[in-house]
């Protein structure tokens, strides 16, 4: 951005600072500004215009250091934009792209992208067609999930959604997509806590950070899923497949209420703006399959988080998005609770276009997984009465069980969704009865292992899940059975 006298020059109009609310001021002069403008002060600090008065106009302030009454400020002719290109990869930045180490923009970038467009119309859109893994078990069975997606994560505090994505952005990153994460008014040390993670983890060269504090202003908060959709589009015309991740959107719209009130908006619900829903949907709407002119075509995955208070899904915002979504996955507090991670709620979450992008024998598995684990649960109440059970019931209690064993990992293990296949159809089916739970994940963690490292071993696998339907997988696994479990047996030497 150039200094406030070259604006001055160009735009001959300078306005004064009449009073100020945080993070809003009002402004005399100016009589060409136009909403949304970009403004600068005579101290260097940024704004960007909000609304017009009869004699007056409104500023959005982004500055950290106060603004006074009574200092100048010119308008620029701009709009809000970013900096893009390939060496934002690795970056934590701003909303408005200066590191958060020295809140300068970097110069090497050479294209300014404006954050605030009109999504991309239907016919630049293609069907969602291919699979978007996450390298949790329970997600890619039993809700699976599509390139271009959007899927909302939502729960009630601390109960392992943040934790979810991380395992999420390591899958995404071996497959080679581009992710790019906004944290919207979390505390320095939860940022801190996830570049820490991305570096231990050495995905960071396939991230780009957008982050915005709790200490920031909150109209710099407010920009910051703006700006992360900015730079995934970014690299989508560069026709890189990209997940953008914003943690989260409750918390979003509370800073959106602040401002709103603050600049004396006419409250709606829950003292919400009236274009609450509109500013989601707007945000939203940018992620998609997408044609690309060279790849045929490129996916923008959006995985939103909302936080609910006592796993209250009608809250005015959250209910917001599940509508805007194709989509949510429930974390469940009594399922975390239980000691159960990742606590999803199978039941109560929805995948709408997850299901056409899977091949015929994970669409048979995952119906047949889901029908057997609503029984499950059902038989497990029962033992509560103490009742006496028959052997059919008791084997079914124990192959559940060792079902929901395999489907609970930790952060920073990836599934791979072969080996989530080939176990769950081998308890369904009764071919590990001869082994307890933990046997069982250790066989599995034994045999992700070799997967990733043999070729041999992962073409073996990868050919037994690769049928018509799931009755020939079935018939070649059990045909197969003792190869696999030898295969899942630590090498002796
Ligand atoms: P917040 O509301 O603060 O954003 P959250 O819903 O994002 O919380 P996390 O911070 O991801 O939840 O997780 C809460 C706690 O649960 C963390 O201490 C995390 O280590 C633990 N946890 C979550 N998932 C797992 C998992 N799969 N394996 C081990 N620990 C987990
Ligand atoms: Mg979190």
């Amino acid at each position: 951005m150039q200094s406030y006298e070259d604006y001055l020059k160009t735009s001959n109009e300078y306005g004064l600072v009449a009073n100020i609310t945080h993070p809003t001021a009002v402004v005399d002069g100016l009589p060409g500004a136009t909403p949304g403008e970009l403004v600068v002060f005579e101290s260097g600090e940024v704004g960007q215009i909000l609304s017009l008065h009869n004699k007056q106009i409104e500023v959005l302030l982004f500055s950290r250091k106060p603004v006074r009454v009574g200092s100048k400020l010119t308008r620029t002719d701009t709009r809000l934009s970013v900096p893009v290109g390939e060496k934002l990869l690795g970056m934590t930045i701003n909303p408005l792209g200066e590191t958060l180490t020295n809140g300068k923009t970097p110069p090497f970038f050479k294209e300014q992208r404006d954050i605030d467009i009109v999504p991309p119309k239907i016919t630049q859109r293609q069907r969602i067609t291919s699979s978007f893994l996450t390298g949790v078990g329970v997600i890619d069975l039993l809700l699976p999930l599509g390139k271009g997606q959007r899927e909302l994560v939502v729960g009630d505090r601390k109960t392992g959604k943040t934790s979810f994505l991380l395992t999420t952005i390591l899958k995404q990153v071996q497959e080679g997509t581009i992710v790019v994460y906004a944290a919207i008014g979390k505390q320095l040390s939860d940022i801190k806590k996830l570049k820490t993670f991305f570096e231990k983890e050495k995905v960071s060269e396939s991230i780009v950070l957008v982050a915005a504090s709790t200490n920031e202003s909150p109209s710099l908060i407010y920009l910051t899923p703006f700006t992360a959709m900015t730079i995934a589009e970014y690299f989508r015309d560069q026709g890189r497949d990209v997940a953008v991740i914003f943690d989260d959107l409750s918390t979003h719209a509370k800073f959106y209420r602040q401002i709103a009130l603050i600049a004396k908006r006419f409250p709606g619900r829950e003292s919400y703006p009236g274009d609450v829903f509109y500013t989601h949907a707007r945000l939203l709407e940018r992620a998609g399959n997408f044609t690309h002119p060279q790849k045929g075509e490129v996916a923008i995955t959006c995985l939103p988080i909302a936080e609910t208070v006592e796993a209250n899904l009608t809250n005015y915002i959250v209910s917001n998005l599940i509508s805007i979504t194709d989509g949510h996955i429930l974390f469940d507090f009594s399922i975390f609770s239980q000691g159960r991670r990742p606590a999803v709620n199978v039941p109560l979450s929805v995948t709408r276009v997850g299901k056409q992008t899977q091949d015929s024998v994970r669409r048979d598995l995952t119906r047949t997984l889901l029908a057997f684990l609503t029984q499950y649960e059902r038989a497990k109440s029962f033992t509560h009465f103490g009742t006496e059970l028959t052997d059919e019931i008791k084997s079914m209690l124990k192959r559940g069980k060792e079902l929901s064993q395999i489907l609970d990992q930790p952060t920073t293990q990836v599934i791979p969704i072969t080996i989530a296949v080939i176990f769950a159809a081998m308890i369904w089916k009764g071919m590990l009865t001869e082994f307890d739970e933990a046997t069982i994940d250790k066989l599995m963690s034994t045999l992700i292992a070799k997967y990733e490292k043999d070729e041999k071993t992962k073409k073996f696998l990868d050919n037994l899940v690769d049928k018509e339907n799931v009755k020939q997988s079935l018939l070649l696994l059990e045909q197969k059975r003792e190869e696999v479990i030898a295969l899942c047996q630590p090498n002796k030497n």
